[in-house]
């Protein structure tokens, strides 16, 4: 195709030799009808009749619609003639005709020929496309990709056609004329054509009947008409599902509470689709069941709501929960194979207990993430087919739904963090002004203290002991203080590391009590009473940490009991897995309500400002951290004020016996006993050297 296009229209040369003619708007719908009638008189004609057949398509794409029929047109006549602008490849010509490629900047690109010549009839539609205004323009360029029928509608063609022979013959001429300009190649075979053309306009014209071509036409426009009925029909149930679909969207959207998400989400959808029951749960592919607790009722239907709904066994849940599954649609739950294969499989047995005729299940996703489903039920004696607009309806709102549901989920999320924040800042200002309190108070005495002695030389001996005594006593109290601190602020942050061995209980007790017994003369603590039975299984612990924990609540045993009370220390096995350690006393008890307070940071049954046996206030929190790295248990008892105070420890038994690390051949308890007692001792001076 090396020939130069031609600028000038076949239209405007047609009307240049037939001045009087006037051209008219054609749609190209009607173009097509008057087509394809045309085309079919070539068709229904006579064997014989060989008529000179000259079509112009715009573009290659338009020929290629019509290429059948080109085809069967081409076995009629052998001068059969198709012009089209190549897109691709250059047109190969078929077999029985001629295709003819021309440039596309061809005036004939622009325009809709059809020449039928033959013997008993002539007709020819000549017509250039109308682009009225850039707009057109650009829609006619995107028609010829993706056009529809609506947009196809809306392109228009000025032109005339006729029966009249003349005006066939010259149309036929200026129509083979520039297929030689692009074809040389087919001089030879179109100059007879050329030549006895001039001839058939002088023959007479045979009438045919007209009324089979007319009752083509009118089917052919009958039937552009019909896909236009359906392509709007179709638009505007997109555009109704588009809106309900926004409508419930925007609803569900409203909401960032999940329950009200799924409220809107049933009600929507129900009055949407005028089902019987809709229902709408979450749950995630491997439940066994799920409680209704969303649904919209017609009138008269049973309520589902608070039943447990089976989904592990129901087979129609177990095909939605499928990656790759949008929807499971049952017309009828009487015969469809889903219900009846297995016979008597539950999702057929809900189905009667419910009553259920028609059953439309679609999931209800986010990504990748299942998340719940919707159920749509028409029930009693009607069957309902869920039509295509249907169930795509709900799957875009089990789209919306998943998003919604999900951004609910995170802002109820979010409410909760950010009320976990609020807690735990309030928790960080109390102690702050706890810990500042705790601090503030021994400083001011250590002050008062000091001010006093340096302003007052001439103070009296006694009184001067008193004060350096009172400033010392308050020195060690904030040195406890921040010790203890650090240490619980060490344990909360997990950065303790735990050597769990295998201990011996009464070992451990032992060492705690030395401790006790250094400081604290026989004269001024009440009695301790040790009741640990001689072959208790060791326990799995770390030992520094255990007689910290076992010192603490020797500690305030002793404190919180008269001189003339008694401790007693209890173990036992609970079970063949955890030992149970117990320090009773008969001091003044705990109220009930106030067992869990005591082991919070600062608690002091008579306020911190009244403190009257001392301490930091931070022992029993200490001793909780520490048992929960041990993995153990700490916790308190008692039958309230002046009745005495249980407190209990629940410690891991050791999987093994304690080692022995000597290679003698003692038996093995006495040289665990006294190396282990030695290891623990030296590991329990550093702590209490290091704090
Ligand atoms: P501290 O003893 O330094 O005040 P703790 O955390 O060890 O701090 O104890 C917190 C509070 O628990 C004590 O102030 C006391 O009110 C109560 N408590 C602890 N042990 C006993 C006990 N054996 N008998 C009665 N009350 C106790």
């Amino acid at each position: 195709m090396s020939s130069a296009a031609l600028p000038n229209s076949v239209l405007g040369d047609v009307l240049a030799e037939f001045p009087g003619l006037r051209s008219q708007i054609y749609f190209k719908n009607s173009l097509t009808a008057l087509s394809h009638a045309m085309e079919d008189l070539v068709l229904s004609g006579a064997e014989d009749e060989q008529p000179i057949v000259v079509a112009c398509f715009q573009k290659e794409r338009f020929y290629r619609q019509e290429a059948k029929r080109y085809e069967r047109i081409g076995r009629k006549s052998p001068h059969v003639f198709v012009l089209a602008s190549p897109e691709t490849d250059l047109i190969a010509s078929p077999s029985n005709h001629e295709a003819i490629p021309f440039t596309p900047d061809d005036a004939l690109a622009n325009e809709w020929h059809l020449v039928i010549l033959g013997d008993n009839y002539a007709a020819c539609l000549i017509c250039a496309e109308r682009r009225e205004t850039s707009e057109t323009a650009a829609t006619g360029k995107k028609s010829a990709l993706t056009e529809s029928p609506i947009e196809s509608r809306t392109r228009r063609f000025e032109g005339i056609w006729t029966f009249d022979r003349k005006i066939t013959c010259q149309s036929a001429l200026i129509l083979l004329e520039r297929i030689i300009h692009y074809r040389p190649d087919l001089k030879e075979r179109l100059t007879p054509l050329i030549t006895a053309i001039p001839e058939s306009v002088a023959k007479p014209f045979s009438h045919r009947d007209p009324e089979p071509f007319a009752q083509r036409l009118m089917t052919y426009l009958q039937t552009g008409q019909n896909k236009l009925t359906k392509a709007y029909q179709n638009i505007a149930n997109k555009e109704r599902r588009e809106r309900l679909i926004n409508s419930i969207s925007s609803t569900i959207r409203q909401s960032l509470n999940p329950d009200e998400v799924l409220v809107i989400a049933t009600k929507e959808l129900s009055k949407a689709l005028r089902v019987c029951r809709c229902l709408v749960y979450r749950c995630q592919v491997g439940d066994e069941t799920t409680e209704i607790v969303h649904e919209a009722l017609a009138a008269n239907v049973p309520a589902l709501a608070g039943n447990s709904w089976m989904l592990k066994d129901n087979p129609l849940f177990q095909a939605i929960a499928q990656d790759d599954v949008t929807a499971v649609a049952i017309a009828d739950t009487a015969c469809d194979e889903r219900l009846l294969e297995p016979a008597d499989n539950l999702a057929q047995q809900v189905a009667q207990q419910w009553n259920i005729t028609s059953w439309l299940l679609v999931p209800v996703r986010y990504r990748d993430k299942f998340l719940g489903v919707i159920e749509l039920h028409h029930c009693g004696s009607f069957t309902h087919t869920w039509s295509q607009d249907e169930v795509s309806l709900v799957e875009a709102v089990a789209v919306q739904l998943g998003g919604a549901l999900l951004q609910a989920q995170a802002y109820a999320d979010l409410e909760n963090f950010s009320e976990q924040l609020e807690v735990l800042n309030q928790t960080r200002s109390n102690l702050i002004a706890i810990t500042g309190h705790e601090l503030r108070t021994p400083l001011s005495t250590i002050r008062v203290c000091l001010e006093s002695l340096a302003s007052e030389p001439d103070m009296a001996q006694e009184l001067r002991q008193i004060m350096l005594e009172t400033a010392l006593d308050d020195a060690d109290r904030m040195r406890y203080l921040v010790q203890d601190f650090l240490t619980l602020s060490r344990l909360e942050s997990g950065r303790v590391p735990w050597n769990l061995e295998p201990l011996s209980v009464q070992e451990c007790v032992d060492l705690a009590l030395s401790g006790i017994y250094t400081r604290l003369d026989a004269s001024v603590r009440p009695a301790i009473i040790l009741k640990i039975p001689a072959h208790l299984s060791p326990i799995e612990s770390d030992g520094e940490w255990l007689v910290e924990v076992l010192s603490k609540l020797l500690d305030n045993a002793c404190k919180f009991t008269p001189n003339d009370g008694k401790i007693v220390v209890t173990a036992y096995e609970v079970d063949d897995n955890n030992l149970q350690i117990t320090i009773a006393d008969t001091g003044r008890g705990i109220e009930e309500n106030q067992l869990e307070a005591v082991f919070d940071r600062f608690y002091q049954a008579e306020g911190s400002l009244r403190r009257t046996v001392g301490g930091t206030g931070l022992g029993l929190a200490i001793c909780r951290q520490i048992m929960k790295g041990l993995g153990g248990r700490v916790w308190a008892e008692s039958e309230g004020r002046e009745c005495g105070s249980e407190f209990h420890l629940l410690v891991p038994i050791a999987d093994e016996i304690i080692p022995a690390i000597t290679s003698d051949s003692a038996p093995v308890s006495d040289s665990t006993v006294s190396l282990s007692r030695e290891a623990i001792r030296a590991k329990y001076r550093k702590i209490v050297q290091s704090t």
